[in-house]
């Protein structure tokens, strides 16, 4: 039974999602939610794997994950521009797939530049769904970080808990899905490592990190049960 209520990820290259909050989608599509990626490019410039082999990848990562995955055409890899004509074309997807959650490579600008032009696009393109009809207002936009350094510093992240039966397991097949990145370096290790640092601040196994782009709103205390940190 899938939830009324999507999530929409956005990725610059076809691993993206899965290293940056392939942890978060297992548990969301496990719980119940529909999860739809947008990915926009084949990784053609990468140092491994050809364009054919990368979308294949991606599409079984996805399957593994409980999501669907569709590919789009912006400027190719390594090239990504940020202009008006591609948030007009996000936003289009966005009001076409009415999602609640939207999720974006974070801004920070230590990292590969199609991955913070991306977010910029995606940020853009959640405001710009907004205007025109058929119009879709998003709930929430959250970034994630595809590796350390892409984490905002100095923001707390909200961190979703991975530790219900068979999601770090679910997750770790998808980030498998992409052999021909894995010659480069264990980049499944150095996720599954972070995943755990970040569970150990908060007494869990394993949690990986968003970065919401607007103040996250409650109806009231009593839906904050839980913290990182125990007093
Ligand atoms: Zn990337």
């Amino acid at each position: 039974m899938k939830s009324a209520r999507p999530l929409l990820a956005f990725g610059a290259h076809p691993d993206d999602v899965e290293f940056g909050c392939g942890g978060i989608i297992a548990r969301e599509a496990e719980a119940g939610r529909a999860v739809h990626f947008i990915i926009c490019s084949h990784g053609e410039a990468g140092t491994n794997g050809t364009p054919a082999q990368r979308t294949a990848e991606s599409k079984k990562a996805a399957r593994v994950l409980g999501a669907t995955c569709e590919f789009l055409k912006l400027d190719g890899d390594a090239h990504l521009e940020v202009r008006a004509a591609h948030a007009l074309k996000l936003a289009g997807i966005i009001r076409r797939l009415r999602p609640a959650v939207v999720l974006a490579p974070s801004l920070e600008q230590n990292q590969h530049p199609d991955h913070y032009r991306l977010g910029q696009l995606v940020r853009d393109a959640s405001r710009l769904a907004r205007y025109g009809g058929p119009a879709h207002a998003i709930d929430q936009l959250f970034f994630y970080a595809v590796t350390p350094e892409a984490e905002p510093a100095g923001v707390p992240p909200v961190l979703i808990d991975l530790s219900a039966p068979g999601v770090v397991a679910t997750w770790t097949a998808a980030m498998e899905a992409h052999a021909s990145q894995l010659r480069t370096r264990n980049y499944v290790e150095l996720q599954l490592a972070r995943a755990r640092v970040h569970g150990l601040r908060a007494g869990l196994e394993y949690a990986q990190p968003l970065f919401p782009n607007d103040p996250l709103v409650f109806d009231s205390l009593a839906a904050v049960t839980r913290s990182a940190r125990r007093f």
